[in-house]
């Protein structure tokens, strides 16, 4: 562990005397707007930075500019593990939630009510507050700065007015993918910034601490990150360790890292009943930065607390895999119904919360194992066709059953002693059904990028479509029928739905689109304890640890035990920009 001492001298004159800088190779800036891969340099030295940022996420970038418009002569460094930019971030489909002053129905109170009760009065009015005020503001500037036309709104579950923020669909009615375009917007103004770098594949594993006597005796300050260096190669190439180092002193830095979704260690440690589900999540997301921040003694809050999304895709052939496309809500908004393998019938509200779903899933869905091993049986007339016959053969060729199965044997029986928020979640399977109508309201474009990686699967019968989930044909027949029916109720069903989206196309469909979909890991609630100045916070003193400020999902606070849907996004541009400026402002002080 490298501890130094920090008398009362600038920063600058410290780095000068006491540190031995260690860069066997480092990057230069990056040659071209567009590439974030930057040129390798070897032996050359970058000695410090006046602000480093880990991750390239929607915090680390909002960071980036904010910490440069401080003043251009501030130097600030970008490090991301990943060959891209982007992060979960990139991800992002749903929507920005803004309190917008133009509606009157809306205001910072009601934003911070709504928020405080989906969190189970468990978030921080404060940070909710900040964030609420300066909405408006982040989103004329993604807008008017980065060019990113956030126009279309919309009503996600939970809030009380309508106040998620998307992109409207191009002329021709293809979607617009919000976290990508975003991201690309905001990469694009960043690589522009004269005192910007950004250094790609660049996993920080260390942070550097010293004894701050220049602030309160005995405070441990952050005064720099080691970094390993990988090759260019692979889409995520986690460097290891024996790959070469970039060692570099600043006297601000950021964590922008992102959550542990992707991390069964940490999964394991702080919320094990959601340890075997599989994540929306990139590899990436492994909570790297409430490793890092550890011998800080920095807080943390709200770790139990991971959201499972209802509906992840499990793509076939391949049932295995660690990370799941999203089968985001705009599938069910637009008209696809839930069906369980053991019934054939629908079991829910397909448009209730997240949590409410997830709990039905459990009820009435089939157990991954049970569905491996029982569908085949029943669809063996067109086994060809059978969804559980395609993923058995494929693991079993591939030599990834066993494994498979001994890493969901747990009980399929959420009962008994444990408390109900710890019983384990077992992998459990379910159908989304959608008429072409669906699709078609949907995007086919994006349904049929969805066909080829093996998420949606289309036929041209219901009759083929029932032989396919191995459910009987009279039943999906009757099931369909009576939903189309439902629909004209004016009562609504007996799952309380009360809006059909399409519901007629049901009735008669000829052509049928299916998807095999498990609730998934998505987002941790809980992180870094942090204040209104995105200081990450001493847990003995709650004082800020000098030198070391946190945004995005890396922090807690904002969500408590559950996050409202859009206030990601948002929170990651708030307080990105916050982190930013005072990271700037206290490097400008340090240094001199
Ligand atoms: C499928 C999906 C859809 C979503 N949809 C929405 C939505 O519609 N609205 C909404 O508000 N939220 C949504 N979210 C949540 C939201 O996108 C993210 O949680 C949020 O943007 C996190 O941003 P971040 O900048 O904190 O982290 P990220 O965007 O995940 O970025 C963190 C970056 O840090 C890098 N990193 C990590 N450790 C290191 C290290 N040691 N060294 C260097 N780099 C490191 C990672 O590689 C990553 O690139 C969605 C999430 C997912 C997965």
């Amino acid at each position: 562990m490298l501890t130094l001492r920090l008398l009362p001298l600038s920063f600058g004159t410290v780095v000068a005397l006491v540190l031995a800088v260690t860069v066997r190779r480092t990057m230069e800036r990056a040659p071209s707007a567009g590439d974030e891969h930057s040129r390798r340099t070897p032996h050359v030295a970058v000695k410090r930075a006046d602000v480093v940022i880990i991750g390239s996420g929607l915090a680390g970038l909002m960071a980036a500019v904010h910490a440069s418009d401080v003043d251009p002569s501030v130097r600030v460094l970008v490090l991301e593990q990943n060959a891209q930019v982007g992060g979960n971030s990139a991800k992002a489909t749903s929507g920005m939630n803004v309190v917008r002053s133009v509606n009157g129905s809306d205001s910072v109170l009601r934003f911070v009510e709504d928020a405080m009760a989906a969190s189970h009065h468990a978030a921080d009015p404060k940070l909710l507050e900040i964030m609420a005020q300066q909405s408006e503001q982040v989103w004329d500037e993604l807008q008017t700065r980065f060019g990113v036309e956030l126009t279309d709104v919309t009503q996600l579950g939970g809030h009380s007015v309508p106040r998620s923020f998307r992109i409207p669909p191009k002329a021709d009615g293809t979607p617009r993918p919000l976290g990508w375009t975003i991201i690309a917007a905001v990469k694009r103004i960043v690589l522009a910034l004269p005192n910007v770098q950004v250094v790609t594949l660049a996993r920080v594993t260390v942070l550097f601490e010293c004894n701050d006597e220049t602030l309160r005796s005995g405070a441990l300050a952050c005064i720099g990150v080691r970094a390993q260096l990988g090759s260019p190669s692979a889409e995520f190439s986690a460097p290891d360790a024996s790959s070469e180092e970039l060692v570099l002193y600043a006297p601000a830095v950021i964590l922008a890292s992102g959550g542990f979704c992707a991390s069964r260690a940490l999964l394991a440690k702080y919320a094990p009943q959601v340890q075997h589900l599989p994540t929306t999540n990139g590899a990436w997301a492994r909570g790297d930065g409430l490793v890092l921040a550890e011998r800080f003694h920095v807080g943390v809050r709200d770790l139990n607390a991971v959201q499972v999304h209802p509906t992840g895709f499990l793509s076939l052939p391949d049932i295995s895999k660690d990370s799941v496309l999203l089968a985001p809500e705009a599938l069910r908004g637009t008209g696809g119904i839930l069906l369980s393998p053991r019934s054939g019938r629908r079991f829910a509200n397909e448009l209730a919360p997240r949590d409410v779903l997830t709990n039905l899933e459990l009820q009435h869905g089939m157990h991954v194992l049970e569905w491996l091993d029982t569908v085949i049986p029943k669809s063996s007339t067109s086994s060809a066709a059978s969804l559980a016959a395609r993923a058995h053969a494929f693991l079993t060729e591939s030599g990834k059953l066993d494994a498979f199965r001994e890493s969901h044997v747990i009980s399929d029986l959420r009962g008994g002693e444990t408390p109900e928020n710890l019983q384990p979640y077992p992998m459990v399977v379910t159908y989304l059904l959608m008429t072409p109508e669906c699709v078609d309201h949907f995007g086919l474009g994006a349904a049929l990028f969805y066909e080829k990686v093996g998420a949606l699967h289309s036929f041209e019968s219901a009759s083929d479509a029932a032989a396919a989930m191995g459910i009987s044909e009279a039943v999906l027949q009757e099931e369909l029928t009576r939903y189309a029916s439902d629909a004209s109720s004016a009562t609504g069903d007996r799952f309380g739905k009360t809006v059909f989206p399409h519901a007629h196309s049901f009735a008669d469909s000829q052509r049928v689109w299916v998807g095999l979909v498990t609730p998934s890991l998505h987002y941790s609630m809980g992180g870094l304890t942090v204040n209104g100045r995105a200081e990450l916070l001493d847990m003995r003193s709650q004082d800020p640890v000098p030198g070391l400020f946190g945004a995005g999902e890396v922090t807690g606070g904002v969500h408590g035990q559950n996050r409202l849907g859009g206030n990601a996004l948002l929170e990651c541009a708030v307080f990105g920009s916050i982190a930013g400026r005072n990271a700037a402002v206290f490097s400008i002080r340090r240094g001199n």
